[in-house]
């Protein structure tokens, strides 16, 4: 399932469904994604988000995790890696994620209220899709399973 096959949404204006500006790299109106949401689409969106963050203090093995990087020349990524490991040690939280960007594992430290978006289960996801198209049915394109 992706947000754009059942979220209203349209080519970005900026970058024309590019997802690149002119010759200044990754369009950073959509960041790269090309498509651009209605308003109560981008409100679900951002429910949805919101509903799925949780303090990397509350992580446990097995969850999978929005990883979010600078690279040394200034560009960024991000991508989904897996906890394989929570070392809990007072105030500092070690965590090894597997895969990372490169295909090897990554070992992380952070402070234990630093946030991260978990991707939950396929369930928790389509259970909070639902609850979404309640508050927000204008958001959900007509002839998904979550039209009303
Ligand atoms: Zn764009």
């Amino acid at each position: 399932m992706k947000f754009s096959e059942i979220l209203h949404n349209t080519d970005c204006y900026r970058c024309s469904g590019t997802g690149q500006y002119l010759h200044y790299g990754i369009c950073f109106r959509c960041e790269g994604a090309k498509r651009s949401y209605s308003n109560s689409a981008t409100h679900a969106l951002k429910e949805f988000h919101t509903a799925m963050t949780k303090p990397a203090g509350e992580l446990v093995v097995g969850d999978q995790i929005r990883v979010n990087g600078i690279t040394f020349s200034g560009g960024t990524y991000r991508y989904w890696a897996r906890v394989t490991e929570v070392v809990d040690s007072e105030d500092v939280l070690r965590y090894t994620t597997y895969p990372a960007k490169d295909g090897g594992i990554a070992q992380h430290q952070t402070l234990p209220e630093t946030t991260f978006e978990r991707r939950g289960t396929s369930e928790e996801r389509q259970t909070l899709l639902h609850s979404l198209a309640e508050r927000f049915p204008k958001a959900f394109k007509p002839d998904t399973i979550y039209s009303r």
